[in-house]
Formats: C-alpha cells, sequence, structure tokens
C-alpha cells in the first residue's frame, strides 16, 4: 500500500451548495492540488445528494490518498455532533442527517462538519482578506446572508451551531416576507437575488425603469444604474442601509477589527464599498474610536469555502 508522507498528505475539503458540489485536495499549506466540480441535485433531496457525495469521495480518493475529510453544509450544523439539525426546504429531507457520519463512511477516513458560510469566514482568516484578525467578522452576500465569526482563529458556534445567521437579523419589522418566517430580515433587501426580486415586483406596479428592457435582472444590473435610475437607487440604497445597520449594531456587539463581505456581489467592488463605509460614517463614533475596525472584500472568491474546510480538517488532525 502506497504510503502518505506528512509532506504530501491532502485532506479533502467539500463544499456542499445549492446548485453545485466542489471538493478540493487541499495540503497542510492550503494548496489546493486538484478540485471537482459537479452539480449537487440537492433539490432532488436527501439521497441524491448523498449519491453524489459518494461519488465525489470515491473520485478524489482514487486521485490521492487522503487523511481527512472537512465538509461545509448549508442549514444549521452541529459541528460536535455532526448532525445538520435544521435544513429549509432547499435541501429536502437534509434537517436530521448525520453527515459526519456519512463522510466517514463512504471515505474511511475521520471527518468534520460545519455550516457552510463558516468556513467561508475560516477560509478568508486563513489565506485571505481576514489573515491576522483577532476578531474577524464576515458576511457572505450569496443566495442568501450568511455570516460568520472568528474569534484567536477558531469559529464562533454559539451553544448549538445556530450563531451568527446575520442574514435573518431584522432591519425593518413588519417589512419584506422571509423564507424563515418573519418580516423584514436583512436578506430580503440586501442578498442579491433579494434586490432582483424587488426591482421585479416594482416593476409589476408600473414603475419606470431601465430595468423594464431587461430580460432577466441581476443585482450587477441593480447596481450599475443605482446612479441615474430611481428605483434602482432605492433598490440599492435599501441594501446599502440594511447591511449598514446590521454591521453597525454588530460592531457594538463583538468589536471585531477585520469586517469581511464576500459573495457574488463582491465583483461589484468600489460601487458596493464606498457607499456602504458612507453609510456606516453616517453612525457616530467617537474619535478616538476611528479606524477601529476594516471594512474589506473577500480576496479568495469562490476558494474561501474550500479552504475553510481544509482548515477546519487539519485542525481538527492536529488538536483531535
Ligand atoms: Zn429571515
Amino acid at each position: 500500500m502506497k504510503q502518505t508522507s506528512k509532506k504530501t498528505a491532502c485532506v479533502l475539503a467539500i463544499d456542499i451548495g445549492g446548485t453545485n458540489i466542489k471538493a478540493g485536495l487541499v495540503d497542510r499549506a492550503g494548496v489546493i492540488r486538484h478540485m471537482l466540480h459537479r452539480p449537487s441535485h440537492a433539490a432532488r433531496g436527501r439521497k441524491a445528494l448523498l449519491a453524489v457525495l459518494a461519488e465525489v469521495i470515491a473520485t478524489q480518493t482514487r486521485r490521492m490518498p487522503i487523511v481527512a475529510v472537512g465538509c461545509g453544509s448549508p442549514g444549521t450544523i452541529n459541528h460536535a455532533t455532526g448532525m445538520v439539525t435544521y435544513m429549509q426546504a432547499h435541501i429536502p429531507g437534509w434537517t436530521g442527517t448525520l453527515l459526519r457520519q456519512e463522510l466517514e463512511r463512504m471515505a474511511g477516513v475521520p471527518a468534520t462538519v460545519d455550516n457552510d458560510v463558516n468556513l467561508v469566514a475560516l477560509g478568508e482568516h486563513w489565506k485571505g482578506a481576514g489573515r491576522g484578525a483577532r476578531c474577524q467578522l464576515s458576511l457572505a452576500l450569496g443566495t442568501g446572508l450568511g455570516g460568520g465569526l472568528i474569534v484567536d482563529g477558531r469559529i464562533f458556534h454559539g451553544a448549538g451551531g445556530r450563531a451568527t445567521e446575520f442574514g435573518h437579523m431584522i432591519v425593518r419589522p413588519g417589512g419584506e416576507p422571509c423564507t424563515c418566517g418573519n418580516f423584514g430580515c436583512v436578506e430580503q433587501y440586501a442578498a442579491p437575488g433579494a434586490m432582483a426580486r424587488r426591482a421585479a415586483y416594482y416593476l409589476t406596479l408600473g414603475i419606470p425603469s431601465v430595468l423594464a428592457h431587461c430580460t432577466a435582472i441581476s443585482a450587477a444590473d441593480i447596481i450599475k444604474h443605482a446612479a441615474t435610475d430611481h428605483l434602482c437607487r432605492q433598490i440599492f440604497n435599501d441594501a446599502i442601509d440594511g447591511l449598514a445597520l446590521v454591521i453597525w449594531n454588530l460592531l457594538q456587539a463583538l468589536d471585531p477589527d477585520v469586517i469581511v463581505i464576500g459573495g457574488g456581489l463582491v465583483k461589484a467592488g468600489p460601487a458596493l464599498l464606498t457607499p456602504l463605509r458612507a453609510a456606516l460614517a453616517t453612525y457616530y463614533s467617537p474619535p478616538e474610536l476611528a479606524g477601529r475596525f476594516t471594512l474589506k472584500l473577500s480576496t479568495l472568491g469562490d476558494d474561501a469555502g474550500i479552504l475553510g474546510a481544509a482548515r477546519m480538517a487539519w485542525d481538527w488532525l492536529e488538536h483531535a
């Protein structure tokens, strides 16, 4: 049997998404040696998703032996027990899955699991915009608005793995309905999909906008026209105001030194960051506290989740 030396050893880092599964072979230095992408078939439910995971693990372990698996999944994940405690309807049947145990059975090596956005935060702390931060706050603007908190290099989980669901912080009581069952959650204003949905709704009311000529509205279109189009400006301002309010309140609660904004909207660059900084500056802060945190955009993009999953697996191996 081929022996795996410490120098060449890899962990298998898996990032389960609603659309795709990514699986990277990652060494101790954080180099992604080989990456695999597969459609996740998550909407078909638990059984279909587990079948894709099994195929991905078999393919990658044939390529290279692994010493552990680290895996990020959407939903509330109990890191200690390895169980998916709660997942909304996007992955039917996923709630209650003993994910760690399933992965260990498939891979034949120890596995460790966590929430996908927690691992995006950990990845940025290891290799990206959060390097060196003592208290790093992460907000990921993707399908929804995910959050993560890294304190002294470790993910903050709360009591049962439900911490840092910043997307469901309410910024407008009684506002837009949210998939969580409440009304006025920030992700219903600031997540890219929500911005597009709101714009499409207002167009049906007959509000004039350049977006009326778009076949499929995206958040990028809204940001692009925010300076000149009334509807785009309103939708974008709502997003920025909601985001700034949440960040401001989190600053008071957590005192982070670095805040990392990730997800698809990061491509907007200064068009996102400049108004967000301006909105934060409208809140009063004593001059003595100026510059106590840095607001940054993610530098790892799509690799953040894989690198976070790898880092978690390496940490687990070293501290188990
Ligand atoms: Zn919500």
